[in-house]
């Protein structure tokens, strides 16, 4: 096990930021941390790092106690913070001679790292000088010096513009594949592009860990319909397969069901049966954007 993290809480004074979050990873997975704003990713992140304690709980990362043994787990964690901390006065080449310095990692390392992450014709310039997403090839190239087998990074792909964005996920899929990576985003198509798994937090609380290809075979559907007048909510209760149901505006009704078959028709045969019409009637292509929205909202 890569990861191990059991029921860590974490409070802020008063607040709460994490409550007893449990989750694992196994090596070489790809894992997408998803939350709203204030969800407490960051939080788990510098958990995870030995960057602050929990108040309760447990965190492996290579089999190493993080929390008896930091300095330890560190050598095999790479770590790019939120907001990519660099000094951006510095060449990229020195900057990362510093960060090498601090690992005591050797000269062909620094050069490997470059390479690795596209950085090779930018150098020899100033960070500043650099866009923000060679920036963040900086900051990916600093996490990886040390050959780390776990990689945890916080917000990777924010404030990058569509190519860079592709770029960046590129790298880390790449990354990904000797290596344990979680990291955190809010873009649900980032990580249907990249992940093996999908974690989702919410106000500290692990409301989803699945495989990516779990959340993708569920049997659920949402069909959108308009009647040509108002029914009553008990009415719409007798479809079968119902898992949910809402009336947002007018006659037209949000109903998710669970079923593998098709249940237009079946929608279609009730409202005959019941002298009701259909004005129109529409299938919710349910993609993740979609399921992210519902676990998180509310
Ligand atoms: P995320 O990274 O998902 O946006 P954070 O882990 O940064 O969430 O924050 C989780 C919650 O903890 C938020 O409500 C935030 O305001 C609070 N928080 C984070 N850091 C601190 C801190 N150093 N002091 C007090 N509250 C904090
Ligand atoms: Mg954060």
């Amino acid at each position: 096990m890569s990861i191990k993290v059991s029921l860590v809480s974490k409070n802020y004074k008063d607040q709460k930021a994490l409550n007893e979050v449990s989750f694992s990873a196994d090596k070489g997975q790809i894992i997408g941390f998803l939350g709203p704003n204030g969800a407490g990713k960051s939080t788990m992140m510098k958990i995870l790092t030995g960057f602050i304690k929990p108040n309760s709980g447990d965190v492996f990362v290579d089999e190493i106690n993080v929390l008896l043994n930091p300095l330890k787990a560190q050598i095999t964690i790479g770590y790019l913070p939120e907001h990519n901390p660099l000094y951006t006065d510095m060449y990229v080449k020195e900057y990362l001679q510093f960060r090498a310095s601090i690992y005591k990692v050797d000269k062909q390392q620094i050069q490997t790292c470059i390479e690795k992450v596209g950085l090779t014709a930018e150098a020899h310039k100033k960070i500043h000088q650099l866009s923000k997403g060679y920036q963040q090839r900086v900051g990916l190239a600093a996490a990886i010096l040390h050959n780390p087998s776990v990689l945890i990074l916080d917000e990777p792909t924010t404030g990058l513009d569509p190519n860079q964005l592709v770029e960046i996920r590129e790298l880390i899929k790449d990354l990904g594949k000797d290596k344990t990576v979680l990291f955190s985003t809010h873009i649900m198509q980032e990580v249907e592009a990249v992940c093996d798994r999908v974690i989702i937090i919410k106000k500290g609380e692990l409301l989803v860990d699945k495989k990516l290809s779990e959340l993708k075979e569920n049997n659920q559907q949402t069909i959108i319909v308009t009647f040509d007048y108002k029914i009553e909510e008990q009415f719409i209760n007798r479809l079968p397969n119902i898992v949910s149901y809402k009336n947002n505006y007018d006659n037209t009704w949000y109903i998710t069901f669970e079923s593998d078959k098709d249940m237009r028709p079946v929608i279609f045969d009730f409202a005959q049966e019941n002298g009701l019409k259909i004005l129109s009637l529409n299938t919710e292509n349910k993609n993740l954007e979609t399921l992210f929205r519902e676990v998180t909202s509310a």
